[in-house]
């Protein structure tokens, strides 16, 4: 790939070289992008097909959506939509050949995107097969939605020579093809003679004629030949890119980019909040909206008084993220950490850091609160309460605090079962679900992601549908009855 980064280049392709360059919606991929771009370009084009790809897996692996089904479709568009990605959503929604400028802009950044992520997802199997997983599912998506013309124009540009067979030797088999395909109205349908290999999904499924060595594939299931030469485009373009990686990561600006790309978080930052949350209502909030990781925060810091310097900076820019003000923060640990110390040690060892937190001190940037990733794959030591309880507890501490939040068997198992397998947000998810007694099986990628979801739903703003009353939610209710004045020491076992 030969993707030159200029830093203050602010050339972008003209229009005309860029119809020339995207004649289709459509790509294969098979040339690299060879104009410069900004660095910043480079960053944002990558997340966007990093948050592209993760709206596949999400509502494949956790929404358990079947694939290529209508809802799954409908549920990948309306994310595209709501995450800005809408250049996206169009190119997955009508796939074609039109020539506005929004079109051509939009399989630029496609193509580019692309190219980037070749360059992340390049360097071990394990990445190179989920990149290789999701790339098809986006290509067979595109193709499933376009119009015959486009499908027609799509081969004409990529030199696809497929011919359908004659209705002469169509009527000679009839019987064999009627028999042999899953579709109805077989008569009306066009048939394609491919070589047998080429279609082996087909061929294992039994969905499919085949005489002489060739296989007679009807136009609709024509994606079948198209994905497997894309699959093995795509699987031999990545290991010349990982051939190449030694080359192109000499340029340190690009090294940690790529590097970490694939660990990277894609959504809001949550560092500019408009809402405010008073310090008051956080014991009850912690029991109502927040993710294990801060509601375990929340509750060690009211037990012992004192968190550790991990645990002060995870929690206290969530705190922020969820529209605490400096003046509240600064109250809130002022208050706790003063039974255990006196006001002047508090100033000077503490204070500077929450101001620091809200960009008041040192360098002055306005810090955001931590994603999930950053916090899954933070350094915990022994005494630390930061990290995420998923992650860094003990599975037989994560149920007795489950237990102990009233978490009812069912839910407890698949929680637990799902962190033991290293599946972390979607245990997080399931505790949410839980929680909340929903079925929404939300990808959580952030904990302020989390509490939002959370008040959208006690607020009522998001209309969900509530499972019908549980054992589970008797025993919540009463909970959170009891939660308005918490006993502290009672929950101290679950902190050891
Ligand atoms: S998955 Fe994220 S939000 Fe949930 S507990 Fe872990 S770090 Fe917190």
């Amino acid at each position: 790939m030969d993707l030159k980064i200029k830093r203050k280049s602010t050339r972008t392709a003209h229009s005309s070289n860029l119809l020339e360059n995207y004649p289709h919606d459509l790509q294969m991929y098979k040339v690299p992008p060879i104009e410069n771009i900004r660095l910043h370009e480079f960053e944002t084009l990558a997340l966007e097909r990093l948050t592209l790809l993760r709206c596949l897996a999400t509502a494949t692996t956790l929404k358990g959506l079947r694939i290529y089904s209508n809802e799954w479709r409908e549920f990948v568009l309306n994310e595209l939509r709501s995450q800005g990605l809408k250049y996206y959503a169009n190119l997955c929604d009508i796939s074609g050949f039109g020539t506005s400028e929004a079109d051509l802009q939009a399989r630029r950044k496609d193509h580019i995107g692309h190219f980037i992520l070749r360059l992340a997802y390049c360097r071990t199997e394990e990445l190179r097969r989920w990149f290789v997983a999701r790339e098809l599912e986006l290509f067979k998506l595109r193709f499933m939605t376009m119009k015959s013309e486009a499908v027609v124009e799509f081969f004409k540009i990529n030199k696809l020579c497929y011919t359908n067979i004659s209705e002469e030797e169509k009527n000679e088999i009839i019987g064999c093809l009627r028999e042999s395909t899953m579709h109805q109205k077989v008569d009306s349908l066009k048939f394609y003679k491919v070589k047998f290999y080429e279609v082996l999904d087909l061929v294992k499924s039994r969905k499919v004629y085949i005489q002489g060595g060739y296989a007679y594939i009807p136009d609709k299931d024509f994606i079948s030949v198209l994905s497997a030469q894309y699959r093995i485009h795509l699987k031999q373009s990545l290991v010349v890119a990982c051939h190449h990686l030694g080359e192109i990561e000499q340029d340190e600006r690009l090294v940690g980019l790529l590097k970490g790309l694939h660990q990277s978080y894609s959504g809001d930052d949550y560092s500019d909040t408009k809402v405010v949350v008073p310090i008051e209502t956080l014991d009850s909030l912690s029991v109502k909206s927040f993710p294990l990781c801060m509601r375990q925060l929340h509750e060690q810091l009211r037990l012992s008084h004192h968190l550790k310097h991990g645990g002060r900076l995870q929690y206290g820019l969530f705190l922020k993220g969820i529209g605490v003000t400096l003046e509240d923060s600064l109250r809130f640990w002022r208050d706790e950490f003063t039974k255990i110390m006196d006001l002047d040690k508090f100033e000077k060892q503490y204070a500077y850091n929450i101001r620091y937190n809200y960009g008041k001190e040192g360098s002055k940037k306005n810090y955001s609160p931590f994603n999930c990733l950053k916090i899954i794959n933070n350094n915990v030591g022994p005494g630390d309460c930061h990290g995420c309880p998923y992650r860094h507890c003990d599975p037989s501490n994560l149920k007795n605090r489950l237990k102990g939040y009233g978490i009812e068997h069912q839910a407890l198992h698949d929680i637990v079962d799902m962190a033991k397998r290293g599946h972390f947000q979607i245990a997080c998810s399931k505790y949410f679900d839980a929680a909340h007694n929903t079925e929404l099986g939300l990808g959580i990628n952030h904990p302020n992601q989390y509490f939002e979801e959370s008040q959208k739903i006690l607020k009522g703003e998001n209309k969900v549908e509530i499972k019908k009353e549980t054992k589970q939610t008797t025993i919540k209710k009463e909970q959170s009855k009891q939660m308005e004045d918490i006993d502290f020491d009672e929950i101290s076992e679950w902190n050891e």
